[in-house]
């Protein structure tokens, strides 16, 4: 599918190119530009939106190659199957939900007046905010990139997007198309590090939209909050999975399994620890080995096993597994064919068992292919050990008993939760995604995306007659019998 190129503006200008002016001029250059811009178009049409959705969804699909390779350039390896289908897939998917229901969502919403008020009328009108800043990460940097720029578009915004510096590959492919596809003043992406980061998040956006650590996420809020800009913050935390000892057995350890080598555990929702019955942990443990070894009976050179993202990131995980070693944690690595991985970027999938709080890997989100399994006595102890922790981004519960799921779905706070899978909730484009707490704040996808990128503006319409004409000064004993009915 090929979609026309909206036309440049003319005398349109590359302001984030002049390399001369330093990262914050450069930045404020790109936002004035798209300031100008959004002032000579404050409400596109719901058609001009879709042609811009047209625009994007071609943009992913007619160059969906050379994403698969330039991500799996900037992983060392990433499967190209994981690349279509959790990130172009999801992207697209996303991308043709927002066009199906943008004109629903950007009718005019008539609301409730009360009767006091009588003949008035009240609407909610979804406005553009204006320009929408995303700052994105690098373990999925097509679709944590690309979806909000295509909700802030569908909401009728201009977009500002800051890429990861760790897949500068992916960055500089989004960057070239993106700005080959949509004029600058509409659609820009600015790469560069931290510090062009910070100087992103010092800018006064009309919204920003940061996903990344939890750590980062917090200078995000305080470089946002001196201008009061509003934000949403996608961050990530320790997402327990609960197996239930009633819980389909087979169908707990292949979901759990899948989770954590998925883009090899480098995934915000992926199962960071699994808490299964104290009776079942042995079994549990062998059957996850054994699945591990069935999916990947090599690690170094398998194409179908994404490497860690780089050197930094693999010896991070070596080293949470090495200090939970340390502290008294049994290890076991599935590594079928007994390779060396020095140097292939791969970690093979770890079991860790007999940790404890004291460890680091019970603290830091773990990122990477290694599982603590937790053993528990009851579920309220499963309950317990989760809500005495962090608010998670997700949680997993394996069951089949309606009462009992409803029961860890109420007393437990997420982000989001699956019942009886994993991190498939975050490919349904009408749930809300989004955390809680440290795990984040807002949520988008969907309507919830639109509404996130929108300013719902309440607008009251008043008749030449009105009722409360009688509540004026000198007020005398018409509105005290009137508020002696309404009041006491
Ligand atoms: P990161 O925080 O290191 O980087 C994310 C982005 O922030 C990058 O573009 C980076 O350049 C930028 N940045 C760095 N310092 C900055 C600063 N001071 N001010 C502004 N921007 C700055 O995160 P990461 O390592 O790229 O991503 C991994 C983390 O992201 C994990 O914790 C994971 O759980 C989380 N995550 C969350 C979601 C979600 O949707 N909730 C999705 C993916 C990843």
């Amino acid at each position: 599918m090929t979609v026309a190129r909206p036309d440049l503006p003319a005398g349109s200008h590359d302001p984030v190119s002049a390399e001369s002016a330093s990262p914050a001029a450069r930045l404020q250059a790109a936002l004035d530009e798209q300031r100008a811009a959004f002032a000579r178009q404050p409400n596109p049409t719901a058609a001009e939106r879709d042609r811009w959705l047209a625009t994007l969804l071609s943009v992913v699909l007619d160059h969906k190659q050379r994403f698969v390779e330039a991500i799996s350039a900037d992983f060392g390896n990433r499967s190209a199957h994981e690349t279509l289908g959790a990130e172009v897939m999801v992207t697209a998917a996303g991308i043709r939900y927002l066009r199906q229901h943008l004109k629903e969502w950007m009718a005019v919403e008539p609301r409730h007046i009360s009767l006091l008020f009588a003949p008035a009328r009240g609407e909610v009108r979804y406005q553009p905010k204006g320009v929408i800043g995303v700052i994105s990460p690098w373990n999925y940097p097509l679709q944590l990139a690309l979806v909000p720029v295509a909700t802030a578009l569908a909401a009728g915004n201009r977009v500002l997007l800051k890429p990861s510096e760790l897949s500068p590959a992916t960055s500089a492919l989004m960057q070239e198309l993106l700005h080959a596809a949509f004029p600058r003043d509409l659609v820009q992406v600015v790469t560069g590090g931290p510090d062009v980061g910070a100087a992103f998040a010092g800018l006064k956006l009309d919204h920003l939209m940061y996903t990344g650590s939890t750590h980062v996420g917090r200078l995000v809020m305080l470089a946002a909050a001196q201008n009061l800009v509003p934000v949403t913050l996608e961050l990530g935390g320790k997402s327990p999975a609960i197996v239930h000892p009633d819980a389909p057995f087979k169908v707990a350890v292949e979901r759990v399994a899948f989770g954590k080598v998925l883009n090899a555990g480098q995934t915000c929702v992926a199962p960071d620890y699994a808490l299964v019955p104290r009776a079942m942990e042995a079994r549990f443990v062998d059957a996850l080995a054994a699945r591990f070894a069935e999916m990947l009976p090599t690690l170094a050179t398998n194409r179908d096993y994404t490497s860690i993202i780089n050197e930094r990131h693999r010896a991070r995980v070596a080293g949470l597994v090495e200090d939970a070693r340390a502290k008294g944690a049994r290890v076991r690595e599935v590594n079928p064919a007994s390779e060396d991985l020095t140097g292939s970027g791969k970690v093979a999938p770890t079991i860790l068992q007999g940790v404890s709080d004291d460890m680091e890997v019970m603290h830091e989100e773990i990122f990477g292919p290694v599982l603590p399994v937790v053993p528990y006595d009851t579920l309220d102890d499963a309950i317990a050990y989760v809500n005495a922790r962090p608010r998670p981004l997700a949680l997993y519960y394996f069951d089949t008993n309606a009462g009992r799921v409803d029961k860890v779905m109420s007393a437990t706070h997420s982000g989001g939760a699956c019942v009886n899978d994993v991190a498939l909730h975050v490919g349904q484009d009408d749930l809300p995604f989004g955390g809680i707490g440290p795990s984040g704040l807002g949520a988008y996808h969907g309507r919830e995306g639109f509404l996130a990128f929108s300013h719902a503006k309440s607008v009251f319409h008043q008749r030449r007659l009105r009722l409360t004409q009688l509540f004026n000064p000198p007020y005398g004993a018409t509105i005290d019998a009137i508020l002696k009915v309404l009041v006491g």
